[in-house]
């Protein structure tokens, strides 16, 4: 792809789709023009322009929420970027992993929650932890009626570790118990507030899972 190819608009403009190249979720969608687009392709980061700032911005450069870009698209008129990327954090400013957290609800669209998705024995392990995580991410900003993860949230950071390590305790009697289903149970128990506390500093279970990988020789 040559930079010439790419159709800006009367603004000199490109709207670039940023989609996370593991989970395939779309995480935000910004502006490109010919200078971001060509500071993009040079460093393999996303560099964007700011409409409301008139300059361009690498995104994560105050976050460190940042971009590695693992392919990139044109669509048929050339005039729509699509831009797979390695996620570091969230994409969203206000914390949340994809921008697009807030859904429109009417009587024709009914929530289908399950919708599309396969058994979770069926599914990769990384896209069921991060579809759990961008739920428990997703309350840190939007509040639902009755949530247990708003609460912990809500509660605090000592609150989380308490749990972690309830849950942890939980599992360690269940193993005694030689019971799976106890196990089974307690552990994701155990995981599901190991989330929340990987949601509580913003850390993604890309990163862990990261870390994991990275320690094999
Ligand atoms: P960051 O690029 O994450 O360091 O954030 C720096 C600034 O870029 C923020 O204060 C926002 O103004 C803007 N920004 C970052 N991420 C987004 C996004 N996903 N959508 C819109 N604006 C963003
Ligand atoms: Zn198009
Ligand atoms: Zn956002
Ligand atoms: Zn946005």
């Amino acid at each position: 792809m040559t930079v010439d190819m790419i159709q800006f608009d009367d603004r000199g403009l490109v709207p670039a789709i940023i989609q996370d190249v593991n989970t395939r979720t779309v995480l935000m969608l910004a502006y490109m023009n010919k200078e971001s687009l060509e500071k993009t392709l040079a460093t393999g980061l996303t560099w964007f322009y700011s409409r409301s700032r008139n300059r361009l911005w690498q995104k994560g450069e105050t976050s460190g929420h940042i971009q590695q870009v693992k392919s990139i698209h044109y669509d048929c008129d050339a005039d729509t970027l699509l831009v797979e990327v390695e996620q570091t954090g969230p994409a969203c400013h206000e914390g949340t992993y994809s921008c697009f957290s807030r859904r429109i609800e009417t009587a024709a669209i009914p929530v289908d929650e399950t919708n599309g998705s396969q058994p979770a024995d069926e599914r990769p392990a990384a896209v069921v932890l991060q579809e759990l995580y961008e739920v428990i991410i997703g309350r840190k900003t939007n509040r639902k009626e009755g949530s247990y993860t708003n609460y912990l949230f809500d509660k605090g950071q000592d609150k989380i570790l308490k749990k972690v390590g309830e849950e942890a305790a939980e599992t360690i009697i269940a193993s005694k118990n030689q019971s799976k289903s106890e196990i089974l149970y307690e552990m994701a128990d155990l995981w599901y507030h190991c989330l929340v506390l990987l949601g509580y500093h913003n850390i993604t279970p890309a990163e862990l899972l990261e870390e994991l990988q990275g320690r094999r020789k």
